[in-house]
């Protein structure tokens, strides 16, 4: 367990720093003022000047509790392959909703025709029996809100660009999160239908900014696509799971599961209510989890198709209910082993989000107060 330094154990025990470096000394162990030397060495130490050295009980619990919280290093032959995560990038207007919903309609039998109007936020779509994850969410807040939490979610990228109107500022900025991000990303050139496409002159503008197109001798993938007249949206797909082929995507479905909240809300009927997508191990309804400052029981799961689900597993979007508060997107979700602990944290956590809340406040009056001056 923790260490301290001969200072502090020499102040604790309201003894002068050179006492306890000289019974340090009698015991065969060097020491400076400001070292730190190990429980055991320390409680010996005390014993000799007639103290008990105790670890503080809370400490101790606290340091179990987020151990809980650290997942497990996965083995490499408990890894299995997973569906990629995809997100899609581009400028205002350049056909990202109206891809999604192009890429939503390749898959929709007759009897789930109703499902897509239930909406989770992301979606799946299955070609050539390989199943593809969609997330909602506009690819630069998946990116900026959750790489600034530290939550990657993306496996690839799709870059709407529309080929009459060529890169834009947001596209731009797209290429630069994809980059620093290292997630590979796939280029729709999109509107190829209308009478002003020119996406010669997208590949063109492409060049200039680093990503040369494969017919120009690059390794882009570009796909001249129209969402509108749903033109060349199944070749899309299936570039989509050629890069993911050979991204080599895996996760170790069976230890706890873990993922990130994609977006969150407090539904009146239902209370908070998260989409969450699960990047390892396997969840359940009924498992204990804890999403940011949220804690609960799974209660009930729902899937990109609006049906509930009792299991599910990596790469898997859900609507999940039973959470006692709303957490953020880009929260990490942990399950953890019982309910007692999942509350545990979440107050800990919202006492945290409490005190930095408060400190800023003060900050904030302090400021309020010599502006005043
Ligand atoms: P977003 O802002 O990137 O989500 O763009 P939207 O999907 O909302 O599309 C912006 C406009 O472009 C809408 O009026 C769409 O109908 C239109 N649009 C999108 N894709 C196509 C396409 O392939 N062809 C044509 N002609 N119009 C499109
Ligand atoms: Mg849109």
């Amino acid at each position: 367990s923790g260490k301290i330094t001969v200072q502090d154990l020499a102040n604790e025990m309201g003894k002068t720093v050179s006492e306890v470096i000289k019974e340090l000394m009698m015991m065969g162990t060097m020491a400076t003022i400001n070292q730190e030397i190990s429980f055991e060495i320390a409680s010996l130490v005390a014993t000799k000047f007639g103290f008990e050295l105790t670890t503080a009980d809370d400490s101790e619990t606290e340091d179990e509790i987020e151990k809980l919280m650290e997942i497990e290093e996965d083995k490499e032959e408990d890894l299995k392959p997973r569906p990629p995560v995809v997100t899609v990038m581009g400028h205002v207007d350049h056909g990202k909703t109206s891809l999604l919903d192009a890429i939503r309609k390749t898959n929709v039998t007759k009897g789930e025709a109703g499902g897509i109007t239930q909406h989770i936020g992301a979606s799946e779509v299955k070609i050539n029996g390989q199943k593809i994850v969609f997330l909602d969410t506009p690819g630069h807040e998946a990116f900026t809100s959750m790489r600034a939490r530290g939550a990657q979610v993306t496996d690839i990228a799709i870059l709407v660009v529309a080929a009459d109107d060529g890169i834009m500022p947001q596209t731009v900025e797209a290429i630069n999160h994809a980059k620093a991000a290292e997630v590979p990303l796939i280029v729709a050139i999109n509107k190829i239908d209308k009478d002003g496409a020119n996406p010669d002159r997208v590949k063109q503008e492409l060049s200039e900014h680093g990503l040369l197109v494969e017919d120009w001798g690059g390794d882009v993938i570009a796909v001249p696509v129209s969402a509108k007249k749903n033109i060349g949206i199944d070749h899309l797909l299936e570039m989509v799971l050629l890069v993911a082929e050979m991204e080599e995507l895996k996760a170790n479905p069976d230890k706890r599961a873990v993922g990130t909240v994609i977006e969150a809300q407090l539904d009146k009927g239902r209370g908070p209510v998260a989409t969450v997508l699960v990047q390892g191990g396997t969840l359940r309804v009924g498992d204990p989890i804890v999403a940011g400052v949220a804690s609960g029981k799974v209660r009930a799961m729902i899937n990109s198709k609006g049906k509930r689900v009792k299991v599910a597993g990596p790469s898997t979007a859900v609507e999940i209910l039973g959470l006692s508060d709303v957490p953020q997107g880009g929260d990490q979700f942990v399950e953890v082993p019982s309910d007692k602990v999942a509350r545990s944290i979440a107050e800990k956590r919202q006492q945290q989000q409490r005190e930095e809340m408060l400190k800023s406040s003060q900050r904030l009056s302090l400021d309020d107060l010599f502006n005043q001056m």
